[in-house]
């Protein structure tokens, strides 16, 4: 529910630069551009530059895709309204809210496609509640997608009364303080909300022989194993909506699921937004003389990099569309080499070595102190 939560308080439109009616291809002009802008490699240290570079993707994961920019334009429409209901979200109840005239709608209506009908409960059933889980992945997992299983413990409806809280064999009857609407109004100023009924809790229905397995209450805490498909390019501590994968409803639709994913730490390649980085270790003379060296791919092969003559150690190479796959081509794979010191050079290589030494220190101006000094 946090992700929808966020949606009141946070104007993506802005963050991303762009008029509320601007067109799918121009929210992801200017998403790539403040991607391109802002992003890490680009801004190295700069954390302000990060921190909007989270906005601004967290930005487009809604509004960049079609549906749920539809659903945030209607929540954001009911701003104010769907403010003041705090976290009523969860709740079993049914709001409405009459206007004056008469021209009374349900807001469980107007939810009704994004939260589930959870409104009336006489008349809706109940969604399920959205659900967050953990996931670790392994780096690779997480560059190019997995399908998997993550276990979670949830409500579910009584397998034994099959979720309408009355003991097998009896029925539950509508209940009489609501005449089996769900809500009660609560008549106050011109704008008149209801509140779940207080006598059956919003179902509209009571059970004067509850269930045994459930005492009356319908659900019961059930372990499930649900498969989860993780896309492609997904980074550490990102959230992922699984839509109908929450918990089960009761007569109305499932909750989502939200899982958040760990990614562990790879022993050789690194990562930054879509980009991969890896070390390169080159000998002196191919810093100097310039070579090609192979660099690693994540896939296992290699790719070849020229190296220019007079390279620094610990100057980065760009090798395109060798990252991570993204939404709109892969990231890159960055390159730094290091230039290799042997530890314990061969006799062969030492006398090398001091003939370059000495080479280098005749070109030099303290050619003499250099001598004296070894
Ligand atoms: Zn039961
Ligand atoms: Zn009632």
């Amino acid at each position: 529910m946090t992700a929808q939560r966020e949606w009141f308080e946070k104007d993506y439109y802005a963050t991303l630069g762009v008029p509320k009616d601007a067109t799918a291809k121009d929210v992801t002009r200017a998403y790539r551009k403040l991607a391109r802008d802002l992003h890490p490699d680009a801004n190295p240290g700069d954390a302000a530059a990060e921190a909007r570079f989270k906005e601004v993707s967290a930005a487009y994961d809604v509004i960049g895709d079609e549906e749920r920019r539809a659903e945030y334009d209607q929540v954001r429409a009911m701003g104010p309204v769907g403010g003041s209901m705090g976290g009523g979200f969860g709740g079993p109840g049914g709001f409405s809210a009459g206007f004056p005239g008469g021209a009374g709608f349900d807001l469980g209506d107007l939810f009704g496609g994004l939260f589930g009908g959870q409104g009336g409960g006489g008349h809706g059933g109940r969604r399920g509640a959205d659900l967050e889980t953990r996931l670790t992945l392994s780096f690779v997992e997480a560059v190019e997608g997995v399908t998997t299983s993550v276990h979670l413990v949830s409500d579910a409806a009584c397998s034994t009364c099959g979720g309408n809280g009355a003991r097998p064999g009896t029925r539950p009857t509508t209940c009489s303080a609501c005449a089996g609407r769900g809500v009660q109004a609560d008549d106050q100023g011109p704008f008149s909300f209801s509140r779940p009924c207080g006598s059956c809790g919003g179902r509209g229905q009571q059970v004067d022989d509850p269930c045994g397995a459930c005492r009356g209450s319908g659900s019961e805490r059930r372990p499930r194993e649900v498969k989860v498909r993780i896309p492609a390019g997904v980074d550490d501590g990102q959230r992922i909506r699984l839509k109908g994968r929450g918990e089960p409803g009761r007569g109305g639709p499932n909750g989502d699921l939200f899982v958040v994913v760990s990614v562990e730490p790879h022993a050789r390649f690194g990562r930054r937004g879509d980009h991969l980085t890896v070390g390169v270790s080159i000998t002196y003379p191919q810093a100097v003389l310039g070579a090609e060296v192979q660099v690693p791919t994540l896939d296992g092969g290699t790719v070849t990099l020229k190296v220019p003559a007079g390279t620094r150690s610990g100057q980065a190479f760009r090798i395109r569309g060798r990252g991570i796959p993204a939404k709109w081509g892969s990231g890159d794979l960055l390159a730094t080499v290091e230039v290799h010191v042997p530890a314990e050079p061969t006799d062969a290589e030492r006398a090398a070595v001091e003939a370059l030494a000495n080479t280098m220190a005749e070109g030099s101006d303290e050619a003499d102190d250099a001598t004296d000094a070894s």
